[in-house]
């Protein structure tokens, strides 16, 4: 069975866990590791059944909880290596650092992790380097009753202040599926303001499930992608006249509307009436601007986007939303 539960999407954090055959993976990892147990446990899903966190890009409200997540979880995270580049900058700005020094200092700390002994089994766990994390990132570790082992407790000294260790770290590049598991992942770049940004079409037992958000507009590469789809997660961020009257200052609106920002609810409806197949059973609205928009009008832009197409078999509209989890959707 193939299963999508997006558990949070908007500014203020991003998550969605999708299980494939055997393999259950979370992409974006944008809530506090403690809401993001929460949350998955609110939607039926058991945290330490993960297998690994897939990053979109580095922006914050993707990566919030994703070293304590990862760490408590022990779990790979799968990302470009302009993405990890980029958010190892923003945990440790002050360090004047080469990626060539940080790769050796890397290196150099693994080093000595294989020279410390064997960690004595009852060791006190340790949880002064979560809260340095959690510091940092703005997230809250769960407390150590939760499900998964705490593989950071046994961390040697030298890796407890460091904000950006992670248990294994895996590269991809955009343009060349990879698999993790029973998923296959086809990365595609998009347009937005960050290191090396990427949308995925998932497919697992012969599902095929899009996810596209974060982008200034849809170029041709990925109108492309997003075809022959049983389920698309499309960007509807804003309304055009709510942002221009809104509260944001003058650069940061120019920032939303640039060709890098997001989709409006108009652009996302050109595409959903002009290019879209028609094709998938659901379409989910995502990251949907708290200050800049409303539910009602990203979901009346869509329906009349998609008029005349929506039917019991396809095109059922939903909304995912910031604060609650969207139900679990399973083919
Ligand atoms: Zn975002
Ligand atoms: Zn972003």
């Amino acid at each position: 069975m193939v299963r999508f539960t997006v558990l949070a999407s908007g500014s203020k954090g991003n998550c969605t866990v999708l299980s494939g055959g055997r393999t259950r993976i979370l992409v974006d990892a944008g809530l506090s590791c403690r809401e993001l147990f929460k949350r998955m446990k609110l939607a039926g899903e058991d945290p330490a059944t993960l297998n690994a966190i897939v990053l979109t890009h580095e922006h914050q409200d993707h990566v919030n909880g994703l070293a304590v997540t990862a760490r408590r979880l022990g779990i790979p995270v799968y990302c470009t290596e302009a993405t990890h580049r980029a958010w190892t900058r923003w945990l440790t700005p002050r360090r004047q650092m080469s990626y060539a020094q940080w790769l050796e200092m890397v290196r150099k700390q693994a080093a000595e992790r294989q020279a410390e002994p064997e960690p004595v089994e009852n060791d006190p766990p340790d949880d002064l380097e979560e809260a340095a994390v959690e510091n940092s990132v703005a997230s809250v570790a769960p407390a150590s009753s939760d499900p998964a082992s705490d593989p950071s407790s046994n961390l040697p000294p030298a890796l407890k202040d460091d904000p950006t260790w992670l248990p294994a770290i895996e590269y991809f590049s955009a343009g060349q599926p990879f698999s993790i598991g029973d998923i296959c992942l086809n990365p595609f770049t998009i347009p937005h303001d960050a290191a090396d940004p990427v949308g995925f079409v998932f497919s697992s037992e012969g599902v095929r499930l899009g996810f596209a958000t974060d982008l200034g507009y849809i170029p041709p590469n990925v109108r492309e992608q997003l075809r022959d789809l049983d389920l698309l997660l499309l960007e509807s961020n804003h309304d055009l006249e709510m942002l221009r009257d809104g509260p944001y200052p003058w650069s940061v609106k120019q920032r939303v509307l640039s060709r890098v920002g997001h989709l409006s609810n108009d652009a996302t409806a050109e595409f959903l009436a002009d290019d879209y197949d028609g094709q998938a059973a659901y379409i989910i609205l995502g990251h949907l601007s708290e200050n800049n928009n409303l539910p009602e009008l990203a979901r009346v832009a869509a329906e009349r986007a998609l008029l005349g197409r929506a039917s019991l078999l396809a095109n059922r509209l939903l909304l995912a939303a910031q604060h609650e989890p969207l139900s679990a959707i399973s083919f």
